[in-house]
């Protein structure tokens, strides 16, 4: 209490430093300063730039009186971060130079009056940096931790030891990929080795780098106060379920771009050509497949022209975002595309470097998402209630779109096929195949689970208003 009136809360998010995990923390951070707290949204100084030119959501949050956005450096030089966005190197940057700058930040934020606002009471970082937790803590502040993947692989990951232990991982020489696989309660029915988190699947022996590092930073999330999850119970309680055991006090407040419904703007890091709604508008309904691998994923020229043919050759229209560094970014340069390409989709497609994605998928000309199966892109169309077909390509992307097809049967699953036959008859298999009336109608039906989940009453409407209360209760 300070002179007998309280305290504001001020909360610290901040996330690690990808378009989908900013994204889906500002929205959060959004949500938390519409419910009164003051928020400080921390980047990394590259996305900080981006964030303020290409952003929509931060034109609008930094207006707010009550949040701002201040930034550290990633501890990569410029060069390094961008020739290759390669996780496991921002990762280990983040934990052994950037975590100097954050504890510096935290303790001036703890002592000073910076600007006026009050110390931060409270610090919600991304699960993939536990090295924030433990910074938070040692000087005084309390911390909670966001991880921005499904439940579903969360719960993967907390079984990784059981599945080194029993011999499932690595996988055994010439191992069939369609052979189901033991040690993940809840999953033994329908997971198969080839649906395991990608991490699983590269691994040669035990002691696996990648997959130490996934599998102990998700075990980590049991140091922090609580667990913030973008899902929600109707759609995951199962692995919800499994996690509490490791996390006993998890919110699943998701999705999270339905729960702030108040503006549709983006955390976009990249710059958005809105042409492409112009061009949705003259579509008629639900003709269009909307093509996006996120904004990690590279595809090598070959796989490019396969799904191209494939998409042609379906007859169907399409929308695909080709960001500047789609294909073969290894390998240096911008590609150009072959003029057969820019001719043959003039007659009835479109190409973006980069769309408003949301607004997109909420389209009514947009039938069908072809997709990397990252979950945001995934809850993303869960919410907007359009049937997927998944082309994974790592991490939780792999069990995601097992999800997906096996369990939910809102989508179809191409997982490690791509000649531009399989896309043909694929996409017009979602589109106006036999079992797409199928696969609309579930789709439509979990939209209304998602939007049931967020409304006042709901299962993420309630769990966010206990999120709320334990901060409020951090503040002492
Ligand atoms: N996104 C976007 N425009 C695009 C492609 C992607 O706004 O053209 C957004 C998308 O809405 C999602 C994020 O970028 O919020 C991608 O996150 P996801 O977890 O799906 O995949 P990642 O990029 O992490 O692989």
């Amino acid at each position: 209490m300070d002179g007998g009136r309280r305290k504001e809360v001020h909360v610290l998010v901040f996330p690690f430093p990808g378009q989908g995990m900013v994204n889906c923390m500002l929205k959060l951070a959004d949500l938390l300063s519409g419910a009164g707290l003051l928020v400080t949204f921390l980047n990394t100084h590259h996305n900080h730039r981006h964030l303020s030119r290409f952003s929509g959501a931060h034109t609008r949050l930094a207006q707010r009186p009550k949040f701002r956005f201040a930034s550290i450096p990633d501890g990569l030089s410029e060069e390094e971060t961008r020739s290759v966005f390669n996780f496991f190197d921002l990762e280990e940057s983040m934990r052994t130079r950037a975590a100097a700058s954050f504890r510096d930040l935290l303790i001036a934020y703890r002592d000073k009056d910076s600007g006026g606002w009050p110390p931060v009471t409270c610090v919600i970082a991304d699960g993939l940096m536990p090295f924030a937790v433990d910074v938070s803590e040692e000087v005084g502040i309390p911390a909670i931790i966001f991880r921005t993947i499904s439940a579903c692989c969360v719960w993967a990951f907390l079984c990784v030891p059981k599945l080194l232990e029993n011999g499932e991982i690595p996988f055994p020489e010439g191992a069939d990929l369609d052979e189901p696989v033991r040690g993940v309660p809840g999953m033994e029915s329908f997971l198969r080795r080839r649906d395991l988190p990608s991490f699983c699947r590269q691994a040669r022996d035990h002691t696996d780098r990648e997959l130490q590092v996934v599998s102990s930073v998700t075990a980590s999330a049991n140091r922090a106060r609580a667990l913030i999850l973008n899902t929600f119970e109707s759609l995951e309680g199962s692995a919800l379920s499994h996690i509490r055991n490791n996390s006993p006090v998890t919110y699943a407040v998701g999705p999270l771009n339905a729960l702030a419904r108040t503006s549709s703007d983006s955390g976009s890091l990249w710059q958005e050509d809105r042409d492409c709604m112009t061009w949705l508008d003259s579509q008629p309904d639900r003709s269009v497949v909307y093509v996006s691998f996120g904004s990690l994923a590279v595809v090598t020229r070959e796989e490019f022209m396969e799904f191209w043919h494939g998409l042609v050759d379906s007859g169907q229209r399409f929308l695909w975002v080709v960001r500047s560094d789609l294909i073969n970014r290894r390998g240096g340069g911008t590609e150009v595309l072959p003029a057969e390409v820019e001719e043959g989709t003039r007659e009835r497609g479109c190409m973006v470097g980069w769309a408003p994605q949301e607004e997109v998928l909420s389209h009514p000309a947009v039938g069908c998402f072809l997709t990397h199966s990252g979950w945001n892109s995934t809850l993303e169309s869960i919410a907007a209630g359009k049937p997927m077909l998944c082309w994974p390509f790592f991490a939780d992307q792999q069990i995601n779109s097992r999800f997906v097809s096996a369990v939910w049967g809102i989508g179809l699953d191409m997982k490690d096929l791509c000649g531009r036959s399989i896309v043909e008859k694929m996409v017009r298999e979602v589109m106006e195949g036999e079992r797409s009336e199928e696969l609309r109608r579930n789709a439509r039906e979990m939209a209304e689970m998602a939007k049931k989940s967020v409304a006042e009453g709901g299962t993420s409407f309630n769990e966010f208003q206990s999120l709320i209360r334990l901060i409020m209760s951090l503040d002492s």
